[in-house]
């Protein structure tokens, strides 16, 4: 009998110390908007003075999926990360490249220079606020360009503070489960189509309207091709529809494949930067010789 009150009451005194655990992990908070200002010394630490920057872009998605659909994949990226390894998430952003969606409803397209500008202060001030890395984790396929030649002109004027973007490599293991899932021409399969609208009725299924995924074409027109030449109107000759393959053949499975994924693979991307002294090393070591 005394053995087992002892037992029960070791049992207990875990449960308190777990209770405790899981409390002081949700007392801190990743989401930067949640965050009060006597948990700022302990976040910075925490995160090893790391913030998550996620971009999205508010733009037509097809016929079915939400115009926030970029927007929706890289919050729930991060807000499920952090959960394994924590770091300070950046609020909603939702300010990058989108010209090429003017056409169609729902496009916030801002002017060139404010993008720019907007994306410079908000690191700025991200560093400011004590955080020496910042991860960019981006949702739209019309960011990349923009953002690795922000990044290159990190290096214009020294900074206390560095830049990273997050670019999954493509894994074959993955690929083959993917492959195995995947219904339409993977070819074709881009903007608002199979796969991107599979995550979104894996993330957010209320605001994915299947039943008008097949009303508009989402098959490259091919209206334009010149060998060898990249040039600004290629998209829209493309998918005047801005939409790019078949989002009625999504399937929440699928979703949950990618997404899993890339939780993971980012998870492991932000505790080597969490981790990381090289980049910041060498990047003094640099601007120490160009101001010599
Ligand atoms: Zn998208």
């Amino acid at each position: 009998m005394k053995k087992q009150a002892a037992t029960g009451l070791g049992i207990l005194a875990f449960l308190f110390l777990l209770a405790g655990t899981v409390t002081a992990q949700q007392d801190l908070p990743a989401r930067w908007d949640e965050l009060t200002a006597s948990d700022w010394p302990k976040a910075l630490e925490k995160s090893a003075h790391t913030c998550i920057l996620p971009i999205g872009i508010l733009e037509k998605h097809g016929p079915h999926a939400p115009m926030g659909s970029d927007l929706i994949q890289v919050r729930e990226w991060a807000a499920r990360v952090t959960k394994k390894e924590y770091a300070v998430v950046f609020p909603d952003y939702f300010y990058g490249q989108i010209n090429e969606a003017r056409h169609q409803p729902g496009a916030f397209a801002l002017p060139e220079r404010v993008v720019w500008d907007l994306l410079e202060a908000t690191c700025d001030e991200i560093a400011r606020n004590g955080f020496t890395k910042i991860v960019i984790i981006n949702g739209h396929g019309g960011n990349p360009e923009f953002l690795r030649y922000f990044i290159q002109t990190r290096l214009e004027k020294r900074r206390d503070y560095a830049v990273y973007f997050f670019q999954p490599a493509a894994d074959s293991a993955f690929s083959a489960s993917v492959a195995r899932l995947h219904q339409s021409d993977p070819n074709g399969d881009s903007h608002a189509g199979e796969r991107e609208t599979s995550v979104l009725l894996y993330l957010r299924p209320e605001l994915v309207k299947m039943d008008s995924a097949a009303n508009e074409s989402g098959a490259n027109q091919k209206r334009w091709s010149i060998p060898d030449i990249y040039t600004a109107i290629w998209w829209y000759a493309s998918y005047p529809n801005h939409y790019a393959g078949e989002g009625a053949k999504a399937t929440r499975q699928l979703g949950q494949l990618i997404t899993e994924h890339i939780i993971a693979s980012l998870a492991k991307a932000l505790k080597a930067v969490k981790a990381d002294t090289k980049t910041l090393e060498l990047q003094k070591e640099f601007f120490d010789k160009v101001e010599r």
